[in-house]
Formats: structure tokens, C-alpha cells, sequence
């Protein structure tokens, strides 16, 4: 089965949108999808504009929302933190099981970490350790700006380290203005930096875009060639349909 982990350089570099993307690919190829945040910070159990709300939507799994997103933590913290504010210390054994009931009758899970790979979950675990644990492969979602170079490398040369397969980079627009020079060779830059790992690019769209501009996006960008390397033997896009 596809299991993929969205990581980013940083918060609010478009993971969500990209999973989206993502998530709509791979049901536009037969699959049956699975999408997961296991913490989300900042946001209210009922808030409709959650990053987990987004991605149920986008998966139409009909999952329940206590597996999709186990813990929400009002306060905007690494979810370690929010968590030890809110009297309640998180624990990863609750997240393991909603991770093993999603993935129970479908062929691809999408988990979207929070911020970025060293976020701490708990004070011993972060994203890294539950990419890890569940045998996720990665896609890096990174911010086209000053600063991006750094970021990636970092991100990639952890994941690598941990033993993280990377399927690739998504080099995400983060606003609509005219780029500037950095965001203007950035792409080339990791190219280059980079050879050993497939690097796109992903235009800007508003985080509220509508589901066919998502669509438009996902498949004029690079991500279905990324999705294609996850497990190979069960899954063929390139040929353009699904194994079961
Ligand atoms: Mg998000």
C-alpha cells in the first residue's frame, strides 16, 4: 500500500494544499485513500477550516474525525508543548491505533505532520519518529522563498539519516506577488543540490482554493511522477491505473 508522510521546511508552507492535491490524484486513479493529522494545533474540535476537515473532505473516505485528526489542542504550540499547557501530556499509543484502523480497507494513507520534521509530539517524539514507526514515505513540501535552500537540506539530509525514503520535493509557491530572484533560481538551485531526489514546483493557490483549481494544479504540477515511486509492485500510474 502507498503511505505517504507530508512533512514541510516550516509552518504554513502549504503541506495541506498539497495534500489535498495529493489525495485527489490518487482517487482520480481508482484508489481508495485514507488521509490523517494526528495533531492539529490552533484550532477548535469543531473548526470547519481545520487542516483535518480539509483532508477527510479531500480523502471522502467517510473515516471518523476521532481517527483522522486524534488530538486537537486549542493553543498555536508544537503539539508537545500545547499539550503539557493543556494538562493533558499526549501519548502515541492513541495515535498508533487510529493510524491502523484508517488504513484497514484502503490503498493509500496520507499523514500530514504539523510545522516541520523535528516538531516535538511528545518530548522524545517527533515526526521523524512516527514517519519511522508507520513506514512512511516522505514528500517535503517547501516554501519558494530566501531561505528555502537551507530548509530542504536539512529536512532531506534528516530524513535520510533516519532511514526515511524521500519521494521528492514540492517547491510550493507561497504567494501570489511576482517572484523575486530567489524564488526565481531556487528551483534549479535544488536541482542541483539535490540529485537523488525529484524536485517540482506547485503554483500558489489561496489555502481555501476550490477542490477543481486543486485539481488543475495537482495535475499540471510534478506530483503525480512522485506518487509513482511509492510502492512500485502494488501501484502503476504511469500506466495510469490502479493495482488492488
Ligand atoms: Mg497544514
Amino acid at each position: 500500500m502507498i503511505r505517504l508522510g507530508v512533512t514541510g521546511t516550516d509552518t504554513g508552507v502549504g503541506k495541506t494544499t498539497v495534500s489535498r492535491a495529493l489525495l485527489g490524484l490518487m482517487r482520480a486513479d481508482g484508489l481508495r485513500v485514507a488521509a490523517m493529522k494526528p495533531v492539529e494545533t490552533g484550532v477548535a474540535v469543531d473548526d470547519p477550516a481545520s487542516d483535518a476537515r480539509a483532508l477527510a473532505a479531500a480523502a471522502g473516505n467517510g473515516a471518523s474525525m476521532r481517527d483522522v485528526c486524534p488530538i486537537v489542542l486549542a493553543e498555536p504550540l508544537a503539539p508537545w508543548m500545547a499539550a503539557r499547557r493543556s494538562g493533558r501530556p499526549l501519548a502515541m499509543n492513541p495515535l498508533n491505533e487510529s493510524f491502523h484502523r484508517l488504513i484497514r480497507d484502503v490503498d493509500a494513507i496520507l499523514v500530514e505532520g504539523a510545522g516541520g520534521l523535528l516538531v516535538p509530539i511528545t518530548e522524545s517524539d517527533t515526526y521523524l519518529a512516527l514517519f519511522q514507526r508507520w513506514s512512511l514515505d516522505a514528500i517535503v513540501v517547501a516554501a519558494n522563498r530566501l531561505g528555502v535552500i537551507n530548509h530542504t537540506r536539512l529536512t532531506v539530509d534528516r530524513l535520510r539519516d533516519g532511514g526515511v525514503r524521500i519521494l521528492g520535493v514540492v517547491l510550493n509557491e507561497t504567494d501570489g506577488a511576482a517572484p523575486d530572484l530567489a524564488r526565481r533560481t531556487n528551483h534549479d538551485a535544488l536541482r542541483t543540490l539535490l540529485p537523488d531526489t525529484p524536485v517540482v514546483s506547485f503554483p500558489w493557490l489561496p489555502s481555501h482554493a476550490d477542490v477543481s483549481s486543486v485539481a488543475r494544479a495537482a495535475a499540471a504540477s510534478g506530483l503525480r511522477g512522485l506518487i509513482a515511486h511509492s510502492a512500485p509492485e502494488r501501484h502503476h500510474f504511469e500506466e495510469g491505473r490502479a493495482h488492488r
